[in-house]
């Protein structure tokens, strides 16, 4: 079985521009089907840092790039602490990073990770096992209030105080336990599966995002990994849902504007300078070809910037 099909995969490397002995970090390296393209086009001295927060996809992508030897160090570590890593590997500048943002088809189609509304399995959600609540520890002691603004905010569910009215209800008589007793309550409340999608789909997104911190984790992981790109070197982000294309988009925008004093003052105060210049100014989306093999690539958006 593989275990993740990279999205966009010739488009990230042509954005990316691998080139000869360059230094390459991918935040979210997952299976490494990206990570391979990159160490391919940059070898066949080029170098890449890759980081995930998972042990089983540190793992798989271990295997999946062994011919590649020590042209490639894997961290089991969030993006987050990319600072972190790269100074421990003695690393300041590099020519290059990508996100794959979300959860990896490994990771969503293993029933014990509870990610899949349609799988039967634990309310767990959690991306790496070091986070410390799971989902099931978020519906049993979240309020009314939170839950309902994880599943308005997070999940951009309309009907979230309903749901979270009858979690709350429900979790008097027993804990939920499962993906399965959560997907059937959220269906009593939202009715019955009309179409393709779940009813469930937006609430399990919005207690996925919640679990693993996804938006403020992404802003933070944006910032840092800006900081350590060299003048002309690119970030290159998929995204998969409207919430984290926002987050980068405006993060490339106020990157990418200098100044922002009013022009009646004579100097500048706010000391602000472009760091960025936006290379996409649409993002890329995958074509009906790929999607036809991918499904998961119908909502992927891949943005990219340059340092100045
Ligand atoms: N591009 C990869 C697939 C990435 S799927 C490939 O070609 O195989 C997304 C991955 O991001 C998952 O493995 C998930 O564990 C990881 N991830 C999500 N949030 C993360 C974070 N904050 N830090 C590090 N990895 C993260």
């Amino acid at each position: 079985m593989t275990y993740h099909t990279p999205v966009l995969l010739k488009e990230v490397v042509n954005q990316l521009q691998p080139r000869r002995g360059g230094l390459y970090v991918d935040c979210t390296v997952g299976g490494g089907g990206h990570a391979r393209e990159i160490l391919r086009a940059c070898g066949p001295e080029g170098q890449l840092i890759g980081l995930d927060w998972d042990d089983e996809a540190i793992a798989a992508s271990r295997e999946r790039l062994s011919e590649f030897g020590a042209r490639v160090q894997l961290v089991r570590a969030s993006y987050v602490e990319l600072e972190r890593v790269l100074m421990s590997l003695g690393v300041t500048v590099v020519d290059g990073v990508l996100f794959d943002l979300g959860v990896s088809s490994r990771q969503f189609d293993e029933p014990g990770r509870g990610f899949s509304v349609l799988r039967d399995g634990p309310l767990d959600m959690r991306m790496s096992r070091q986070l410390g609540a799971t989902a099931r520890d978020i519906l049993r002691t979240a309020s009314l209030e939170e839950l309902a603004k994880i599943f308005r905010v997070y999940g951009e569910e309309k009907r979230s105080r309903a749901v979270a009215r009858t979690i709350v209800a429900e979790r008097e008589r027993a804990p939920l336990e499962t993906t399965t007793q959560l997907a059937r309550l959220v269906e009593q409340v939202l009715g019955p599966k009309r179409g393709a999608i779940h009813p469930a789909t937006r609430v399990f997104q919005g207690l996925r995002i919640a679990v693993n911190n996804e938006l403020a984790n992404l802003r933070q992981g944006l910032d840092v990994a800006t900081r350590f790109l060299q003048s002309g070197a690119r970030i290159a982000v998929i995204s998969f849902h409207s919430l984290e294309d926002r987050i980068v988009k405006r993060f490339f925008v106020e990157k990418s504007s200098g100044c922002i004093c009013p022009p009646e003052l004579p100097v500048c105060g706010c000391g602000r300078k472009e760091t960025l210049r936006i290379v996409t100014k649409k993002p890329v989306t995958a074509d009906e070809t790929e999607v036809g093999v991918n499904p998961r690539a119908r909502s992927a958006k891949l943005r990219v910037a340059e340092k100045i």
